[in-house]
């Protein structure tokens, strides 16, 4: 198996997941064209990519993601709150008017029915050609963005556009007019494994603040990595999922003094610290020294705060919690990046 941070912090997310047939991509928080060249970097093949799965839709981790599902054709995965969150997001509800937002009722109404058929049969959901219909190309965009950030950046949409042209021709006007439309939907839950070719993925619940957010462990080959960030605090639930785990992607997000003293605005400090905010360092070396079993050969500390946080505090912080188990074998501490992806992680 084979794990390869992209990106990872409050500018974009984005992860390759991978076992010798199957390939993923964890959030697509950069642009499209931003993601396509740091796997060009790091020796991804967009190309071999089977799906996309989100885990969950603060723009930092679905920036791009329209755009490369189209423009590679593949299925995203998400829960059915936060695709319904992410298709809302994608929806300038502001500027309609009252006739549009009777149809939108509707419209919500004839989604949530076909939901309920299709969980009985394939369970397979593409609800993004209806949605088009309210779609209002006036309107501005209210994109949730993430606790950890005062300003998370965008995409940029001239280049997101001259990106998605190819995959966007072949479509249908109306489709083609709508930012959520993706080529297929597939609904997982937290808690219910699933598989993607021959990955078993667990999901799991994290507290943030976002309609449904996950974590995943994936098992294949008889290796397991996992992936938890953007969480406020570590409930039992995470504890118990992040059990023998050979590679752990977790996060290390700010220090608590230089959040308390940093430039962030009170309430956007607040939002960080809170129960549904991110993990603190000292979070992280808590779990770490209390909880966690010992047993990977990595750990990879991400989503670390650009105005909040220092890699060599998250670093010490982590090695400290670890002590004397930390061996040229075991739980090698590795620092994930918000401007290059990182060494393909291979067991
Ligand atoms: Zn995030
Ligand atoms: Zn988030």
């Amino acid at each position: 198996m084979r794990m390869t941070v992209l990106a990872s912090g409050s500018k974009g997310n984005s992860t390759v997941i991978s076992s010798s047939r199957t390939k993923i991509l964890v959030d697509a928080g950069l642009s499209c064209r931003e993601l396509l060249r740091r796997m060009a970097i790091a020796g991804e093949d967009p190309a071999t990519l089977d799906a996309i799965l989100i885990t969950h839709e603060h723009i930092d981790h679905v920036a791009g993601l329209a755009v490369l599902a189209r423009r590679l054709n593949i299925p995203v995965f998400f829960t059915e709150s936060t695709h319904r969150a992410w298709v809302r997001m994608l929806t300038p509800r502001t500027t309609m008017s009252y006739a549009k937002w009777l149809d939108h009722l509707q419209q919500e109404k004839e989604s949530r029915a076909i939901a309920i058929i299709s969980e009985g049969s394939a369970g397979v959901l593409n609800l993004a050609a209806g949605e088009s219909r309210f779609n209002d190309a006036n309107a501005t965009l209210k994109l949730p963005v993430d606790p950890d950030s005062a300003d998370s950046d965008t995409a940029d949409p001239d280049i997101e556009e001259s990106c998605d042209a190819d995959a966007q021709q072949s479509l249908p006007p109306k489709e083609k007019a709508n930012p959520a439309h993706l080529p297929a939907v597939e609904y997982f839950q937290a808690g219910t494994r699933f598989c993607i070719g021959d990955l078993d993925i667990t999901p799991f619940t994290i507290p943030h603040d976002a309609a449904d957010p996950c974590g995943f462990v994936f098992e294949a080959e008889g290796i397991r990595m996992a992936l938890a960030t953007d969480l406020g605090y570590m409930p039992p639930n995470v504890k118990s999922a992040l059990k023998c785990i050979d590679v752990l992607l977790l996060e290390s997000n700010h220090d608590l003094e230089m959040l308390r003293d940093g430039p962030y605005p009170w309430s956007v400090k607040q939002r960080v610290l809170s129960r549904v905010g991110h993990l603190s360092n000292e979070a992280t070396a808590e779990f770490l020294q209390k909880d966690y079993d010992g047993g990977a050969a990595y750990i990879v500390l991400g989503h670390l705060s650009e105005s909040n946080n220092v890699p060599a505090l998250a670093r010490i912080s982590a090695e400290q919690a670890i002590g004397d188990r930390m061996t040229l074998l075991g739980n090698r501490i590795v620092l994930a990046h918000q401007g290059t992806p990182l060494d393909s992680i291979c067991l």
